[in-house]
Parts: C-alpha cells; sequence; structure tokens
C-alpha cells in the first residue's frame, strides 16, 4: 500500500518546540513522529509509530533468536508482590501508585522482576523445565524526578524486559551472554554507536551487571574509557588502582602545627608552602569528610572518609559504594552530639578512637605520608603516616575519577565521555527467586531454588537515541533498518505527466516490496523537498522537469549524493542503494 502525505496524519512544524533543547526532541517533534501531552508522556503520530514498531521488531527478532519467548504482562499491577520484596516502599518517588475503588492498592510497573519470578514459579515445577528465557515488550511507567528530552526519558516508555531462570550459576552465565550477544546484535543492526561498560565494580563477582551506552554528548550517564586497551566502564564502576605499600622506617614523626584559619585544603595548602619550607600541593593532604549512612531497617552509622585534598567525593560512587544504605552529609546537630569531631580539622585519630568507622581512599596505602586535620580547631598535623600513625578500618571507592587517571587495567589513561543508557544486563542472583521461594524439584529429588538474570532494552529511548546518532542540520536520517518508509517519491513538477509518472513509479516500487511514501500534496517542490530531508527516509525519488525526458532523480538522505536516472531502471537502481 502507497501511503499518501496528502493524507497522512502528519503535520510538520517550521519551528522547534519551546520545551525541546536536545536534536532528537527538536526533529521528532517538528517532523511530526511524536507529541507531547505531559511531562514526560508522548503520544505516537504515524511516522513515529513506524520507527517505533521496526525497532520493536528487530528487538523481538534477536530476542526469539536467543530462544526466548515473549509473554505480555500487565502493567497494572497489585501491590503484594512489590510489597514482599520491598519495592512498594524502596522504590520511592518513581513509582505510580494508585488505589481502586475498593481501596486498594496498585501500581503502575516500572520493571517486572517480582511478577516474572512469580509466574515462573506458577507454571513450573521441575528441573526438566529449566532454564527459560522470557520477555515482554510492554508500556513502563516511572515518574521521573526530571523527565527530559521527549521520549528520551520519558515517565511513559517502552521496555523490553526479559528474565531468564536457571538452575545454577554455569546456566545463569550462559543466559546472560545469549543476551549480550543478542543485544550487540540489536544495536548493530540498529546502527547504534554504542560501548559496553562494566555497571558495577564486581565486589558481587564477575561482571555481575553491565550497560549497553550508546555514544552522544547529550548523555546522562559518564563512562571512562581507556583508548589503548578498550577497558570502559561507568563512574561508580572504576576500581582505583591502588599504588604499592611504602616502607615505614626512617619517615619522620607526625608533627602537630597551629594552622590557625586553615579549615579548607586550599588555605591548608597556603599556609604549608609558607610554613615547611618545601613545596606542598593539595594531593599532600588528607580530607576528611563525614556522613551519616541509612541503612534500610532504619539504622544509621556515622562514617569517616579520607580521600587525597586535590579529589572532590563523587556523590554517585560513594552512593553505590555504601548501598543499600544511603548517605547524608553530616549536620551541625551531629557535630554538637560528638564533641570530638572538630569541624574543619577532623583527623583520622578522634574518628578511629572513638569508634567511628574510618574508610580511605584506595591511594592511600601504607607508607604514605599525610597533612591532614589534628581533631582541634586550628589544628593539623604533618607527616601522618598510614599504616604507622593510624590504620584505617578498609578503603572505599568515593573520590572523584578524574580524566588522565590510570586505567584500572595498567593500560593507559583514562577519558571521560558521555552515553544513553540503551540496554543493561544484570545477573540478579536469587534476590526474587529466595523472597517468593521460586523451586522446582532437582534431579536428586530434592528443591533447587532458580537462580535468575533480568535484562533490558529501551525500546522507545532508542528511537531518540538513533535520531540523534544519525541527524544533520536538515532533519532526520534513518537507517534503513527502521525508516518509516523505505523510499520517499516526491511529486515535483505540476504538469499532468509527472504526476502520471510518479504514481506509476511508486506503484512500481510498492509492487517490487517497498514501503513507499508518496508526496502528491499540492505544494511547491522547496517545501516538499524540506519535509523529505525533515522526515528522512533514506532514499527520496525525485520527479520533476527531467521527466519530460524521462529522467528521475534519486537521492540519497544518508551521504547527500543524487542521479539522474531514466524511470524504467529507478526500481532497480533503490534496490541497488538499498543493499549497497
Ligand atoms: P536510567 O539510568 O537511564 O534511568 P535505568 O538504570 O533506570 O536507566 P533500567 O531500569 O535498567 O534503566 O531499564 C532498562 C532500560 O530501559 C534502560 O537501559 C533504558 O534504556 C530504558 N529506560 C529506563 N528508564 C527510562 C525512561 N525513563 N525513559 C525511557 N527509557 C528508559
Ligand atoms: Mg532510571
Amino acid at each position: 500500500m502507497i501511503t499518501r502525505l496528502s493524507q497522512l496524519f502528519l503535520r510538520t512544524l517550521r519551528d522547534d518546540p519551546a520545551d525541546a533543547e536536545v536534536p532528537s526532541h527538536k526533529l521528532l517533534v517538528r517532523a511530526g513522529y511524536v507529541r507531547r501531552i505531559a511531562p514526560g508522556v508522548y503520544s505516537w503520530l504515524p511516522l513515529g509509530l513506524r520507527v517505533l514498531r521496526e525497532v520493536e521488531r528487530v528487538v523481538r527478532e534477536e530476542m526469539n533468536a536467543i530462544g526466548a519467548q515473549e509473554i505480555l504482562l500487565p502493567a497494572l499491577l497489585p501491590r503484594e508482590p512489590y510489597e514482599s520484596t520491598k519495592r512498594w516502599t524502596e522504590y520511592g518517588d518513581a513509582l505510580f501508585r494508585l488505589k481502586d475503588r475498593k481501596g486498594a492498592d496498585y501500581l503502575l510497573g516500572p520493571t517486572h522482576e517480582e511478577l516474572f519470578a512469580l509466574m515462573v514459579k506458577g507454571e513450573y515445577n521441575s528441573y526438566k523445565d529449566l532454564p527459560v528465557m522470557l520477555y515482554q515488550i510492554q508500556t513502563k511507567y516511572r515518574d521521573e524526578e526530571r523527565p527530559r528530552a521527549g521520549i528520551l526519558r520519558g515517565r511513559e516508555f517502552v521496555m523490553k524486559d526479559s528474565y531468564s531462570f536457571d538452575l545454577d550459576d554455569d546456566g545463569l552465565e550462559k543466559s546472560y551472554h545469549a543476551h549480550r550477544e543478542a543485544y550487540q546484535r540489536i544495536f548493530a543492526r540498529l546502527s547504534v554507536k554504542y560501548v559496553i561498560v562494566a555497571a558495577t565494580s564486581g565486589a558481587m563477582g564477575g561482571s555481575a551487571s553491565e550497560e549497553f551506552l550508546a555514544e552522544s554528548p547529550v548523555g546522562e550517564d559518564t563512562y571512562v574509557r581507556c583508548v589503548e586497551s578498550g577497558y570502559a566502564a561507568n563512574v561508580e564502576a572504576v576500581v582505583t588502582p591502588a599504588p604499592a605499600p611504602l616502607p615505614v622506617d626512617g619517615l619522620p614523626d607526625a608533627v602537630v602545627h597551629d594552622t590557625p584559619d586553615t579549615p579548607t585544603i586550599a588555605t591548608l595548602v597556603e599556609w604549608a608552602n609558607g610554613a615547611l619550607g618545601r613545596e606542598v600541593i593539595a594531593a599532600d593532604t588528607l580530607k576528611n569528610i563525614l556522613v551519616k549512612l541509612r541503612y534500610p531497617d532504619g539504622k544509621t552509622e556515622l562514617l569517616g572518609i579520607g580521600v587525597p585534598g586535590d579529589r572532590e567525593i563523587d556523590e554517585k560512587r560513594l552512593g553505590a559504594s555504601v548501598e543499600p544504605a544511603e548517605f547524608e552529609l553530616i549536620t551541625e546537630a551531629d557535630f554538637a552530639a560528638n564533641p570530638f569531631l572538630a569541624k574543619g580539622y577532623v583527623g583520622p585519630k578522634a574518628l578511629l578512637d572513638n569508634g567511628i568507622r574510618y574508610l580511605v581512599d584506595p591511594r592511600v596505602v601504607t607508607g604514605t605520608s599525610w597533612i591532614t586535620g589534628a581533631d582541634a580547631p586550628g589544628k593539623h598535623v604533618v607527616g601522618l603516616v598510614a599504616g604507622r600513625d593510624f590504620t584505617p578500618d578498609g578503603t572505599i571507592e568515593a573520590a572523584e575519577v578524574r580524566d588522565g587517571d590510570p586505567s584500572p587495567d595498567g593500560a593507559g589513561p583514562l577519558v571521560a565521555a558521555r552515553g544513553i543508557e540503551i540496554g543493561h544486563i544484570f545477573q540478579l542472583g536469587y534476590k526474587y527467586t529466595d523472597t517468593f521461594n521460586v523451586d522446582v524439584l532437582g534431579e536428586n529429588g530434592k528443591p533447587v531454588r532458580l537462580i535468575q538474570g533480568s535484562y533490558g532494552v529501551g525500546v522507545s529511548r532508542l528511537v531518540a537515541v538513533i535520531a540523534e546518532q544519525q541527524h544533520d542540520e536538515k532533519g532526520l536520517r534513518w537507517p534503513a533498518e527502521v525508516a518509516p518508509f523505505d523510499v520517499h517519491v516526491v511529486i515535483a513538477n505540476k504538469d499532468d505527466a509527472a504526476r502520471a509518472g510518479a504514481e506509476s513509479l511508486a506503484a512500481e516500487l510498492d509492487a517490487a516490496g517497498l514501503s513507499v511514501v508518496l508526496d502528491d500534496r499540492k505544494a511547491s517542490p522547496g517545501v516538499k523537498f524540506k519535509d523529505s530531508e525533515l522526515i528522512g527516509v533514506p532514499l527520496v525519488v525525485v520527479v520533476g522537469r527531467g521527466w519530460a525526458e524521462g529522467n528521475a532523480e534519486i537521492r540519497d538522505r544518508f551521504t547527500g549524493e543524487s542521479v539522474e536516472v531514466p524511470g524504467s531502471e529507478v526500481v532497480a537502481r533503490v534496490q541497488a542503494l538499498r543493499a549497497s
């Protein structure tokens, strides 16, 4: 069937929408792909829906190819399963909660680990049934704090979520790798440029979790990569290489100095350069930060963190390190309640002497010597040696990672880049199957607890990501695999012969199995060309003045090249261009 622009439910806009900041958002709105209904809530118009369906098709084909089976769960879910896993509360403000007419609590599903675990428990009871991989392509709801960039970060969005259930670790490993490879195929087919980054430091063993990040300057995720080795990791997952310990023998004793009015690193460094007769930099100082941890059971703990004075605390890294606890900065009340804490002059000693857990940056190894707080107002200690004068309770990854820091694999320096998360694969383990006792009868007659994996792809987000990576100043530029149409035929001349010629070319292209949009509107060629560039179908066939000599023009939206060909060769040339 040929789609006629004269009839298509489409109005392109000349101006960028006022609320749009990133190119994909501007273009998808201007080209009539999506329309905003509320913050983070969008409607899909015909062109947008076609692209969304194409992305879904690719995802579905690759999921089916690894043997995953498609099911569909509701978005409207009862509270109980999420209560059992505590996510009803732990999900916080991002969860859409609602009540039915009887007052029962419901939610709109943000992700479905609970339901899939329960589903498998309900249907399967023997080891012979395993392994199994199930997926759905479904609408998710998250009341995001900052919905952004149109469909890039929505409050309603389409996700492909899949879940694997296996009898043992080896099985989970296989399911995980099947997903990893399926994702690589999906993103290659969608022509997305991406990196795979370690999402966690692997403290829980192996590569328990990886994220697929589309490379993009408008991305909200910062990751680092090592050009030499290809190492890439989320900033949260970077493990600081610890230098080798140094001998402590012969190091000068620690000396306490009067350092009035030096509550900051800058003032301390200035003092030290004047007073110590040697060059001192911020990295020679040890900055001690106090946070209050709040554990899921409500308990709190004060934690001291020591980092080299030239580094800030990275809140995301600190947050990841203290999970599942959450941290907050300590308040005046906390200082008042703990008089041994000298604000601005806190040192390791008072913390350790008073039973406050003290964790240090991995660079603070035995034998390193520091200028740090001496636990009294206006006093610092110089030459305090780790492993001699204080022994921390352990290390913590909380300091910022910077361009030029050494890669954990030793291959070279790290550089920072930005990306958009398009997929996430996660060896979940027993978290949900333990909660719901998801067991089957094992080969030996004893129950076996299933181990679960969880894997997501941002299907609607990918529409924006592709637009973000592929557009140019004129408009969208879809890869053939997801384009709303294969060919866009433009009638660019008023005379009846050109119109009839375009109609018959469109019919031929359609008969050859291509999806065709025909611009048969009564508009000027200039308007039509602009719209064709904005809409971004990969190949545009122009039937204009040249038709008098029997020629049409084929324009390649991607390369910008165009060729004049006889009308009789259009179909063959279009097919050849598509294959190239
Ligand atoms: P993000 O860090 O971007 O919020 P997430 O870690 O919350 O993502 P997951 O819970 O792993 O994401 O969800 C799986 C996939 O769903 C993500 O990789 C992403 O592509 C997509 N996704 C998540 N949140 C949104 C959203 N608000 N809008 C569109 N897509 C989303
Ligand atoms: Mg999120």
